[in-house]
C-alpha cells in the first residue's frame, strides 16, 4: 500500500513522547503529499511484520497511528 512505515512511526512517536500534535500531523501530511499511503490504508496482510528486524506489531501500531493522524 506504499505506506512509509518509518515515517508514520516517527510522527506517532513524536506525538506520544512530546505531546505535540501540530508538527507530527504536518510531517505526516507531507509524507502523504509525496504519494505514500495513509496508515488507514493498511490492509493487515502482515508482509511487513514478517520481515521487521525489530519484530514490531506494525499492524496494530498503524491502527493507533491512523486514529491519531488520519483524523
Ligand atoms: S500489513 Fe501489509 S498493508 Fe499493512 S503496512 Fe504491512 S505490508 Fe503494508
Amino acid at each position: 500500500m506504499n505506506i512509509s512505515i518509518p515515517d508514520v512511526f516517527r510522527a506517532l512517536n513524536t506525538m506520544t513522547l512530546y505531546g505535540d500534535v501540530f508538527r507530527p500531523k504536518a510531517f505526516y501530511g507531507g509524507v502523504i503529499g509525496l504519494g505514500h499511503g495513509r496508515a488507514s490504508e493498511c490492509i493487515g496482510c502482515g508482509q511487513c511484520e514478517g520481515v521487521c528486524p525489530q519484530h514490531l506489531p506494525i499492524i496494530s501500531l498503524l491502527k493507533e497511528a491512523s486514529s491519531k493522524l488520519d483524523t
